[in-house]
């Protein structure tokens, strides 16, 4: 069983606590795991905790917003140092400006449908890093959407009107930070529109020159047409390639071991990294 390289819990938007998610993992046999919660390293205590009671090897982590103009990418960091200063600066920048943002998103969309800030906030944990998922759920509860995908699909949809977007670093302060953090950085899920979808080559050769370690590959959304370019590219700029579920609970169709990473591989992110260690 191949290593599991980037999950949530409910410190951003999974279902479950960090303890649980842990508990499911070794239930699924999965022996080595990343949680990899969205700008915040909340989670990583009870998840040690846990991980030492399972007997399951945790390898700590985050996934960083990061966002070029209007576009999203996702910046995974493994083994950062969770106090490092301007890590932690722009990890709490980017969760309050997500806050912000999702208090306008429900104010705009409390204009035409009947959802308040209170109806997000019931379904958020304690200091989460919020997100549409959040905003989904609420949804969900109130009988305006079946399911988080369905929210997705209709009043979160971005062609809806109502989401805008937060703030957040570009990818290459992203990919700077994690590595000054003593972190390795993977670009998550890059494949998830395609490979004609895929960021210039330009774009990637200043991710590389900023520290970029991997690309993951093997990850449930990315495109299958899309896999064999980024395999390309990982060889031709020397970068390791990784693979995980993102498995986010019930809040997605994506289950544990849906994708995996090279033992290999977890091996060389363990022996790089400077800022945090493993958990077994
Ligand atoms: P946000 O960061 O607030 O823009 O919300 C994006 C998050 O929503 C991502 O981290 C995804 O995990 C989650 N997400 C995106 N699409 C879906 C979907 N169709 N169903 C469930 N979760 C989704
Ligand atoms: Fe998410
Ligand atoms: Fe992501
Ligand atoms: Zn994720």
């Amino acid at each position: 069983m191949r290593a599991d390289l980037h999950t949530h819990s409910n410190a951003s938007d999974g279902t479950e606590s960090p303890a649980e998610l842990v508990r499911q993992v070794a239930a699924a046999g999965i022996t080595t795991f990343a949680l990899t919660d969205h700008d915040t390293t909340a989670g990583w205590t009870q998840a040690a905790e846990a991980a030492r009671q399972h007997g399951v090897r945790l390898i700590p982590g985050i996934e960083f917003s990061s966002l070029v103009g209007p576009v999203s990418v996702h910046i995974l960091g493994y083994m950062v140092d969770p106090q490092h200063t301007e890590l932690l600066g722009t990890m709490n920048a980017t969760r309050e400006s997500r806050l912000n943002r999702a208090r306008r998103i429900v104010e705009r969309i409390g204009a035409d449908y009947r959802i308040t800030w209170e109806d997000v906030l019931r379904n958020t944990s304690d200091g989460a890093t919020v997100g549409r998922p959040h905003i989904a759920d609420a949804l969900v509860e109130l009988g305006l959407a079946a399911d988080r995908n369905d929210a997705f699909a209709g009043i979160l949809h971005s062609r809806a009107g109502y989401v805008i977007p937060h703030e957040a670093p570009t990818p290459v302060e992203a990919v700077q930070l994690i590595t000054q953090a003593g972190g390795l950085a993977v670009i998550a899920h890059p494949g998830t529109k395609g490979p004609e979808a895929l960021m210039p080559e330009e774009a990637l050769e200043a991710l590389v020159a900023a520290g970029l370690f991997g690309i993951e590959v093997d990850h449930p959304e990315n495109r299958e047409d899309a896999k064999p370019v980024l395999r390309a590219r990982a060889r031709r700029f020397g970068l390791v390639t990784t693979g995980s579920s993102d498995y986010h609970g019930t809040g997605k169709v994506n289950r544990l071991g849906d994708g995996g990473t090279e033992d290999e591989i977890v091996e060389e992110i363990i022996r790089r990294a400077t800022g945090a260690r493993p958990v077994s």
